[in-house]
């Protein structure tokens, strides 16, 4: 499909919509009430920092809602207020942050419902409003309403757009996208659709199966039936329909989820490169290679303002976000990578009751922690991924200094 025309006309219909109603200034209050916070405020103007009793809190320099996350939301809210009395669907949610759904089902914005994986759109009538989320949605998601005769609201991230002009890019000039990226997630599929051939790979280590297998044909040799099996089985579910290795391996182009751990994505463009300089040559190497850094700012600042806050002397670190975040889970890579006791939350509810943390440890399932704040003195460490609002971060601090104090 040549999806740079669809997305041409979709641009130019009545029925769709992504630079909001004007209506900036009406929304701005309820927005700042429900998730901006006094008391962050206060902790930013006084270098990041609370001390209280035997508490101190050390706020990473750049945490929280995004640029991106801040858009999609208010266009959301403008969008009830646009539409005050038609349905409005949202494919997904918004962002990955349960308080700004709850707000959003309270506004009565309805989920487009999910059975086994695959999203139902039949309750979904023309004249219906429809509002994509700052991750995006697939290309045939968007052909489906636009073709129902929905309104659609599209608050898709332009740093997210970014990512889909760099794959149909890598399509127009034949490339193979490989895309560092996890393979369920929202942005990933939605880029997946706009690209033509490509590789999802989830990090390093997949990155370095695949150029094992490259360079299996490295002087005139050919990959063995049984690397090419042990090649398509590991990645069955991560390719493009009638993937071929050993035809679509030759020119590649490097993009990613914008919320990959920026280091690794890093390496994984470098070792491609390495990859493909060995096997066809320096002089070959601009026909076979393509790279482009996809990461978004605001994921940059963020991984850059943790590492900074782990190299200081801190007793524990909170990670505030959606579960499903993949900007959080690698802010808690960050500091597990330190050895810091680090715990992952979703909501200030996890502490308590008594001195207790319900997290979710890296890779595992929940689970709660006694003795979660130690005796003494203390000092924390507090981070939030993009989607969470200084208002969840400000009841998180709230609750330890009660919690210190008890
Ligand atoms: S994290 Fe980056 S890509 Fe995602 S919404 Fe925020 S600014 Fe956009």
């Amino acid at each position: 499909m040549d999806t740079r025309a669809f997305k041409r006309s979709l641009h130019h219909s009545e029925r769709y919509n992504r630079r909001g109603f004007g209506l900036g200034d009406e929304v701005a209050g309820t927005l700042e009430q429900a998730y901006q916070s006094d008391l962050i405020a206060e902790l930013r103007a006084n270098g990041y920092e609370l001390r209280d009793g035997r508490l101190t809190v050390r706020l990473a320099e750049a945490f929280g809602f995004c640029w991106g996350v801040e858009r999609a939301v208010a266009m959301a809210y403008e969008t009830r207020r646009h539409y005050p009395s038609e349905r409005i669907w949202i494919t997904n949610e918004i962002i990955h942050n349960p308080s700004v759904n709850d707000h959003l089902r309270e506004m009565n914005v309805q989920f487009i419902a999910v059975e086994q994986g695959v999203k139902d759109f039949s309750e979904v009538a023309s004249g219906d409003v429809v509002i994509l989320p700052a991750f995006g949605a697939t290309v045939q998601e968007m052909q489906l309403l636009n073709e129902r005769g929905c309104h659609i609201v599209d608050t898709t991230c332009p740093w997210v757009s970014k990512v889909w002009n760099t794959v149909e890019k890598h399509k127009k000039h034949a490339f193979t996208s490989i895309i560092h990226g996890k393979v369920k997630h929202e942005e990933t599929l939605a880029t997946s659709s706009f690209a033509g051939t490509y590789l999802v790979v989830l990090d390093l280590a997949e990155a370095q199966l695949v150029c094992d297998y490259i360079l299996a044909s490295e002087g005139g040799a050919s990959p063995s039936a049984a690397q090419r099996e042990a090649f398509m089985a590991r990645f069955a579910k991560a390719c493009s329909p009638g993937f071929d290795p050993d035809r679509d391996l030759i020119r590649l182009g490097v993009a990613n989820q914008t919320t990959m751990l920026k280091s690794e994505t890093e390496e994984i463009g470098r070792l491609f490169e390495r990859t493909m300089l060995r096997r066809y040559g320096p002089a070959e190497l601009n026909e076979h290679f393509l790279a482009f850094n996809t990461i978004c700012d605001a994921t940059q600042e963020r991984q850059d303002a943790m590492f900074a806050l782990v190299d200081e002397p801190l007793d524990l670190m909170v990670v505030i976000g959606g579960y499903n975040s993949s900007n959080t889970t690698h802010l808690q890579e960050i500091a597990i990578s330190r050895g810091i006791r680090s715990f992952h939350i979703d909501t200030p509810e996890r502490i308590g009751p008594g001195n207790r943390i319900t997290h979710k440890p890296l890779g595992g399932e929940l689970e709660s922690v006694d003795g979660f704040l130690p005796e003494g003195a203390i000092r924390v460490g507090i981070t939030s991924g993009a989607s969470t609002p200084d208002r969840v971060v400000e009841d998180v601090i709230r609750q330890l200094i009660t919690l210190s104090k008890s």
